[in-house]
């Protein structure tokens, strides 16, 4: 096994998202989840770019850059010959990190002296010009992510919100859009003159997706180079060229999607809620988890759970597709949360929804689309998924993706769409299952 490209990525619907952005550019990946076990070794074998799927975006700075190291390590193992730190590309991170410190453990870890930052991905409207990220047209810290609940961004200078995370002697700088403007050479140039001055991490700015592919190029022999997933869109032609890899026409090419399907959504995001009226409107069926009964606990929360099984059962029974939700609207979200607790709550909810994936593994479901970052994380370790081949984008950041089967799951391989919330159309469900 040699994989050319190791990738370190935060969370992990960011980890596909980088994973699906490389396969688009014709690499073949693999996302692993969690610092892999020797046995998840076996998944990687033929793939370009691996990526390892953390939960390390709001875990103390000390923890984070232990499983960040770890991850690393066990990638230069396997035969990375480069490093790919992912982060949001909001750049999510707390004052205390985790964004500076990984990047400056991974740096002494690889012993190179200079990287650069960029989240910028401007197909979703993340873009950075002089070291300001825009969310669209706002600032970031005049974004929706100024009152985001872990991570509040309340400031767009990212040289600034860097530098307060390293130590004093990472200095952070900027490699700004003119020099980008004037292409690769410039940009090689430029990182030349900041390292001579003691820079040692340089935030890029970057307005298109052209000023991205310069910066792989410009960045192409850098060991180490840290971002949001859109610098991955320039690199596999960029490795190419320094014989690294080989591009692959089938890059996202899985075995052939068949086999009973269901759709679980565990998100309240705006999005999930018109994919569930958009399911339902078509007729086709629903059913709405009771989630005060989950929550009472005991006969109650059984009998539901037991309810919602067989009422999925009798739909794949008949040759339908069930979807099962706990997705609710925002009053009786808060009236839940209020009552009960906004973590016991959520945690109660993706335990029901694991059951249940639990339970339709073992009557042979093997096609799943899932709404939710966290329920996502749920169903995955329910089923004991250690690793996903990324197949064909579904929408941008959503690939198929299909694991090998398992104990739990039986030894036919088994294939996942995993929607972080706010992703895809309102048909996003049936868009997906089309494809197989
Ligand atoms: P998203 O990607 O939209 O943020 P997640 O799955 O990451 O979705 O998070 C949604 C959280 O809300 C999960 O913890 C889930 O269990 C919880 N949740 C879902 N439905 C309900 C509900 N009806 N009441 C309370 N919590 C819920």
């Amino acid at each position: 096994m040699a994989i050319t490209l190791g990738v370190v990525a935060d969370d992990f619907t960011g980890a596909t998202d980088v994973a699906s952005m490389l396969v688009r550019g014709g690499l073949g990946a693999v996302q692993l989840i969690g610092v892999p076990a020797q046995a998840a070794a076996a998944a990687a074998v033929g793939a370009d770019a691996v990526v390892v799927a953390l939960k390390s975006r709001t875990t103390p700075a000390a923890a984070a850059v232990a499983e960040s190291l770890a991850a690393w390590r066990w990638l230069k193992a396997a035969g990375a010959r480069r490093c790919y730190f992912k982060y949001c590309s909001t750049f999510d991170s707390t004052p205390a990190g985790n964004i500076g410190p990984v990047t400056e453990a991974l740096m002494r870890e690889l012993g190179c002296d200079f990287t650069i930052a960029t989240p910028a991905f401007p197909e979703n409207g993340r873009t950075v010009f002089r070291g300001h990220l825009f969310v669209g047209d706002q600032l970031l810290s005049d974004s929706g992510m100024r009152d985001h609940p872990l991570t509040p961004m309340r400031d767009s200078n990212l040289v600034r919100v860097l530098q307060a995370q390293c130590s004093e002697a990472t200095r952070v700088g900027l490699l700004r859009y003119d020099t980008v403007a004037r292409g690769a050479e410039a940009v090689r140039q430029r990182i030349a003159a900041l390292r001579a001055e003691g820079t040692r991490i340089a935030v890029a700015d970057a307005l298109h997706d052209a000023d991205l592919r310069t910066l792989a190029e410009g960045c192409a022999e850098l060991p180490l180079l840290t971002a949001g997933s859109g610098l991955a869109l320039g690199l596999p032609e960029v490795y190419e060229r320094l014989g690294l890899v080989r591009r692959r026409a089938d890059a996202a090419a899985l075995e052939t999607m068949s086999g009973p399907a269901v759709v679980l959504a565990g998100s309240c995001s705006v999005a999930t809620h018109g994919q569930v009226a958009h399911w339902r409107a078509a007729g086709r069926p629903a059913r709405a988890l009771d989630v005060r009964a989950l929550l009472q606990g005991g006969a109650a929360a059984a009998a539901e759970e037991a309810a919602a099984l067989a009422w999925a059962l009798e739909v794949l029974g008949r040759a339908g597709v069930p979807l099962l939700y706990s997705t609710a609207p925002p009053a009786e979200l808060a009236a839940v949360q209020a009552a009960h607790g906004a973590q016991a709550a959520g945690e109660r909810v993706e335990r029901a929804l694991a059951a249940l994936a639990r339970g339709l593994a073992a009557e042979g479901v093997r096609r799943w689309v899932v709404a939710g970052g966290e329920t996502s994380g749920a169903v995955v370790q329910a089923l004991s998924v250690g690793a996903l081949r990324i197949g064909p984008s579904i929408c941008p950041g959503v690939p198929w993706t299909q694991a090998a089967g398992s104990n739990e799951t039986g030894p036919r391989p088994l294939w996942l769409a995993l929607k972080s919330g706010n992703f895809g159309a309102p048909d996003f469900f049936a868009a997906a299952l089309a494809m197989t």
